[in-house]
């Protein structure tokens, strides 16, 4: 039984202030959630605090980001085990920014995947589309390149340890979401993936997230798909309001009988 995983990514928003403002009233709105892992990445000035008021609740903390090696002369950047030592279980890698803006490449977002395994971490690996390799028809082809390359030499047991989130880049950021039967196509499809480089046990416990101007209007809808087990929330998880009813979705009577 795959739980429902849904993380804020905080992006470049919020003072050390302004950050815990909006911990403490998650923290308060959230505290009797138990049937979702709820994940907060603040900015890396923010995320002590933040995991100081957090700890003893469910919430957890993530990375936005890290650096493949765990120290070194890498002027400006932040390894895996820092982000631990700061108060982070996860890390978001190869979110569609970081390919896009900083050119990280496959080879590049693998390595850091091992960073964060290595630190005993979650990684949050994301992969997407744009719109227009969707429109050529590349869609599948893209997705292969980026799990196959982006997962090359993690192991079976290592993948108990990471989560796949699915964000058509053409989606985020920009209030369109993609269907929630396209969106399902789309996890199904990663599913067999994950199917044929590990085995079907691995294909059905790994979660598979979507992210794309995710919304309370639209959470239901997506969570009600079999594939979709969870959300990386960007805009909307900038306020407590909007934030706390995603996390707290109206669930289906089919979901709520398979205890999602
Ligand atoms: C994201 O940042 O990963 C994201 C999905 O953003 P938004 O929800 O704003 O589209």
């Amino acid at each position: 039984m795959r739980k429902p995983l849904i993380a804020g990514n905080w992006k470049l928003h919020k003072t050390i202030g302004e950050a815990k403002d909006l911990a403490r009233q998650l923290c308060t709105k959230l505290v009797d959630v138990h049937n979702t892992d709820i994940v907060l990445a603040p900015p890396f000035t923010a995320i002590t605090a933040v995991a100081e008021i957090c700890t003893g609740t469910a919430i957890k903390v993530a990375g936005q980001n890290c650096y493949p090696e765990p120290q070194g002369a890498f002027t400006g950047e932040v390894s895996a085990p820092q982000l631990k030592d700061a108060g982070c279980a996860y890390v978001i890698l190869g979110h569609s920014e970081r390919r896009q803006i900083f050119a990280e490449d496959d080879t590049f977002i693998n390595a850091k995947v091992h960073a964060v395994l290595q630190a005993d971490m979650q990684a949050i690996l994301c992969v997407g589309e744009t719109l227009e390799q969707r429109e050529r028809g590349d869609l599948f082809e893209v997705l292969n390149i980026q799990i196959q390359n982006g997962l090359n030499k993690t192991s079976a047991t290592q993948m108990e340890h990471l989560v796949i989130a699915y964000e058509p880049i053409w989606a985020i950021g920009t209030g369109k979401t993609a269907s929630s039967e396209d969106a399902a196509e789309v996890h199904a499809y990663i599913r067999g993936l994950l199917q044929g480089m590990y085995s079907p046990a691995i294909a059905q416990n790994t979660r598979i997230i979507y992210g794309g101007s995710v919304k309370p209007d639209n959470i239901s809808a997506l969570m009600a798909q079999a594939d979709i087990d969870g959300a990386l929330v960007g805009g909307a998880s900038l306020n407590a309001v909007d934030f706390s009813a995603i996390v707290n979705f109206p669930r289906s009577i089919h979901m709520a009988d398979s205890a999602r």
